[in-house]
């Protein structure tokens, strides 16, 4: 880790950091230039805890039902070393797999350290990588530098190697009827899916080899027709991951903005935790709420002050440099006078504002 980790632990208030997921990096690069989050998620902040302590908790998380049909699933597909899900690779998807191996990367010699687990997973990787030894890589324990420092990944995929490639397996529980599934959650399971393809090429490359053998077309198993038989499909996901590098390269690097903050700065209980949240600059935009934990609190903050932001991410930025609503409805009234910046977003709210009023003048049932 950087010089910044002391700084980083003292945010988290001797909290253990929390780990990052690929649902997690996946929202992340949702709002890339939200110095808030990335500080908050670079340290590992629990954002979930934050924002019960501070009265506007998230509605994020899949119900207990969710949670254990999910589990149910996902040990029935990797049961007796993964049968099941072999049956389906080379029945359903036509792939050659002629020998198995199969290694579970979660615990390594009862010891769940996060660092002993990543060294195994590159250890067998590097294998598997120069000999084609090994098949299946159950929770491979990943890297990824986040804005500037290295974050795990939890695993909750497979990483499945056949004719030197390696593939990503997500196993999901939503339905497939009829061939199809909701749109939207494909759609989240193919970032995240991306997310460990970035990761495992990244991996591959620190290794040596060519990150391309980590192939952009990953698998994703679900329960077919409402029941519980998987069904497989793969899935191309070169556009999330062209959207995931472009965003993560854009991500503010955390170290420039501690540099900015106050030193004492911690997002532990007791003190002042509002005023330390509110001490790291937020860009509020509805989207958050899709993605965030500290929605609900950026929300309100953005309507207190009138922030652009909160009319959404277009409005924001058609009125670039204009922060609040308040001087927004100022300048297209003419109470205030824009300086020199603003002036042709000025005079264009000028324009929408005098269109307004001609169009309310207009008369009902017909123009003037
Ligand atoms: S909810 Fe708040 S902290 Fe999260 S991305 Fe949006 S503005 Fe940033």
């Amino acid at each position: 880790m950087t010089e910044t980790a002391p700084d980083l632990d003292r945010l988290r208030g001797g909290a253990p950091p929390r780990n990052h997921d690929a649902r997690t990096i996946a929202a992340l690069t949702a709002n890339p230039g939200c110095a808030r989050r990335g500080v908050m998620d670079a340290a590992g902040v629990d954002k979930d805890a934050v924002a019960r302590l501070l009265g506007f908790p998230s509605p994020f998380g899949q119900s207990q039902f969710a949670i254990t049909r999910g589990n149910a699933f996902e040990a029935q597909v990797k049961a007796d070393g993964c049968a099941e899900l072999l049956t389906l690779l080379r029945e359903r998807l036509g792939l050659a797999v002629p020998e198995v191996a199969y290694d579970d990367l979660e615990v390594v010699a009862g010891n769940e350290g996060r660092e002993l687990r990543h060294t195994r997973t590159r250890r067998l990787l590097a294998r598997v990588l120069e000999t084609g030894e090994g098949t299946l890589f159950d929770h491979p324990l990943l890297r990824l530098e986040i804005a500037g420092q290295l974050a795990y990944l939890e695993p909750d995929v497979i990483a499945f190697q056949v004719a030197g490639r390696l593939h990503v397996i997500e196993i999901k529980s939503f339905a497939v009827v009829d061939g199809q599934a909701e749109p939207e959650q494909v759609a989240a399971a193919a970032r995240q899916a991306a997310v460990y393809v970035m990761a495992l090429r990244r991996l591959v490359g620190e290794l040596g080899h060519d990150p391309a053998r980590v192939s952009h077309e990953v698998f994703l198993v679900c329960p077919e027709n409402f029941s519980n038989r998987p069904t497989a499909t793969p899935l191309d996901v070169r556009p999330q991951l062209a959207v995931l590098e472009r965003q993560l390269a854009r991500l503010t690097r955390i170290d420039e903005i501690l540099g900015e903050l106050p030193g004492d700065l911690t997002f532990g209980p007791g003190g002042d935790l509002a005023g330390s949240v509110r001490a790291v600059e937020a860009r509020y935009a509805p989207e958050c709420m899709a993605g965030c934990e500290m929605a609900f609190f950026c929300r309100d903050e953005a309507r207190a002050c009138g922030a652009t932001g909160a009319l959404g991410r277009s409005v924001r930025d058609d009125l670039g440099g204009v922060d609040t609503i308040g001087t927004a409805l100022a300048l297209a009234d003419g109470s205030l006078s824009p300086s020199a910046d603003l002036a042709e977003t000025a005079a264009q709210l000028r324009t929408a504002a005098r269109l307004r009023e001609e169009a309310l003048l207009v008369p009902q049932g017909g123009a003037a």
